[in-house]
């Protein structure tokens, strides 16, 4: 746990009751808009407003927060959807997007005990759909089919309050994927009057303008690296420029409002070499002592079959060798099986 401690230092604080989650300070700036008011007009209040905050200035004027703004900038986006960088440009209030979502739908929400161990107990919120199309998802019952319900976001708010009661640490937003689902997510983050840390579990595919949303909205972002190889994520993963997006979106999550990270690395059988790159840009550019969970899990389910060189579990030879690439570039906060 030391090692979580030195890579998450303001996550601890926040559990230990020293520090306030990033969305109660969200809801402490005040800003004036009017609801009609172009979006590129809201923009540049929103990035005035944030930058007030980032800058240790709680401006108290105002009739709304800059929680509202990003709110109401959230919901104008959806009328033609650009939150991940396939920005379909649906009308999603009329449109089922790529991702499947329209309206969010929650599958289940529980305590999982199974996450890495800092985050335990995590209160764990799975949405509906994706915007991935990976042929080895284990998640694919909810991934890649519309399933749930619509849980209105007052109601919703109350339930992460419950459970952090009951003793959650953080609400661990993942599904699927959270980011068709942000104005939704920041309509319930309104609500929430506990102090509990926000996790966005999420495979890093958001636009740059889902970035800016969620500056200022999420503690830790426990991103999914996956793919080296931009024709290895268009394969298996059906996702374009992937290499280009996620480290950008990485990058550009560097510079938020006091985050931290939790990344994640699924090593792929056959491609240890790309678990290789993918470690070495994150020690470069993230540092050594950035958080990295590289996981052993990888079975083949769901349509993994079809693709016979991905139709098998990691070799002992690769896992001893994944150990080796980790103590080689020196993370120096990584879990690694
Ligand atoms: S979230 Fe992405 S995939 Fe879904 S509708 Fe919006 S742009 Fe399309």
């Amino acid at each position: 746990m030391w090692r979580a401690q030195r890579a998450l230092p303001k996550y601890f604080r926040i559990l230990n009751g020293e520090e306030l989650p990033n969305f109660h300070y969200l809801k402490r700036i005040k800003v004036d808009f009017e609801e009609d008011e172009d979006i590129s007009e809201l923009w540049k209040l929103h990035d005035e407003a944030l930058e007030l905050l980032k800058r240790g200035k709680l401006n108290t004027m105002g009739k709304y927060t800059l929680l509202d703004l990003k709110l109401l900038i959230a919901r104008k986006m959806l009328k033609s959807c650009i939150l991940c960088e396939f920005k379909c440009r649906l009308n999603r209030e009329r449109s089922i997007g790529y991702c499947r979502v329209k309206n969010t739908k929650i599958v289940s929400y529980f305590m999982h005990m199974g996450e890495e161990p800092e985050l335990v107990p995590s209160f764990t919120i799975f949405f509906s759909g994706c915007n991935f199309r990976c042929v080895f998802c284990q998640n694919w019952d909810i991934s890649q089919r519309t399933q749930g319900i619509y849980i209105q976001p007052r109601k919703m708010a109350r339930i992460i309050d419950d459970a952090f009661e009951r003793g959650a640490k953080n609400v661990n937003l993942v599904g699927g994927e959270p980011t068709p689902n942000i104005p939704y997510i920041l309509e319930v983050l309104n609500h929430v009057t506990s102090p509990i840390p926000v996790v966005w579990n999420s495979n890093m595919y958001m636009s740059e303008e889902a970035m800016k949303l969620l500056d200022g909205m999420v503690d830790i972002y426990l991103g999914d690296f996956k793919w080296a190889d931009d024709k290895k994520a268009r394969k298996y993963s059906k996702a374009l420029h992937y290499w280009k997006v996620v480290t950008r979106n990485f990058l550009l999550a560097k510079e938020h409002y006091r985050v931290e990270f939790l990344i994640r690395h699924l090593v792929m059988p056959g491609f240890v070499e790309d678990t290789r790159k993918i470690l070495s840009w994150i020690s470069t550019h993230l540092g050594k002592n950035v958080r990295v969970n590289v996981m052993f899990q990888y079975y083949p389910c769901y349509r993994a079959s079809e693709y016979p060189e991905i139709d098998r579990r990691l070799s002992y030879n690769e896992r001893k060798e994944v150990e080796r690439i980790v103590q080689e570039i020196g993370l120096e906060n990584a879990l690694v099986g």
